[in-house]
């Protein structure tokens, strides 16, 4: 679609917050600009700083076997993150760069208009929450994972589904099973 590739190429330029200086390459996102579901994680890691694919990491590995328990393929969603840089050192996204950096995630979800967020870890759940107008229904990830909530929008009903992030699984490989427990509400 013309416009998310010129979204893109905005995101190339970016200059917003001083994330870009360190970064080998910008992370957009992958994945059906025209897509049902959309999975926003919170920012690049090493891998995909270096490829500029979203999830090709240890996490992304994660991610997929997860996506192929309920025989999804990532060529039908959408995958992209709060940050399109990455922090160094893994550390969390600030709020400067939050700020500075979701209009482009506003913008990208406006134009692939998806039914279902799906949103990976703490950073995505609040932002996404909080645009939606559930500022009161924040909280941990702990508490939120597997719940649905649903927004009537003048374009129809989005569900928000807070989900554990897959990072989560790669250093307690324990938490899998809830993680592949929450990840059959999108069968
Ligand atoms: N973690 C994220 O949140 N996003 C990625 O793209 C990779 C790891």
């Amino acid at each position: 679609m013309k416009m998310i590739k010129q979204l893109r190429e905005e995101v190339n330029k970016c200059q917003k917050c001083s994330l870009y200086k360190d970064k080998t390459k910008y992370v957009f996102g992958e994945g059906s600009d025209t897509a049902d579901i959309m999975f926003i994680g919170e920012a690049p890691g090493a891998q995909e700083d270096k490829t500029g694919v979203p999830f090709c990491g240890r996490s992304g590995e994660i991610l997929n076997e997860l996506l192929e328990s309920i025989h999804l393929n990532r060529g039908d969603i959408f995958i992209c993150n709060i940050l399109k840089c990455r922090p160094s050192q893994n550390r969390n996204p600030r709020p400067n760069e939050i700020t500075a950096c979701t209009p482009f995630l506003d913008k990208q979800i406006e134009m692939i208009n998806p039914n279902i967020i799906c949103c990976l870890g703490n950073f995505a759940t609040k932002f996404v929450m909080e645009k939606f107008g559930l500022h009161n229904k924040v909280d941990g990830i702990s508490k939120l994972h597997g719940k649905v909530f649903k927004i009537s929008l003048l374009t129809g009903v989005l569900k928000i589904v807070p989900l554990y992030h897959p990072a989560v699984a790669t250093y307690n490989p324990d938490m899998k099973r809830f993680m592949l427990e929450d990840i059959k509400l999108l069968k």
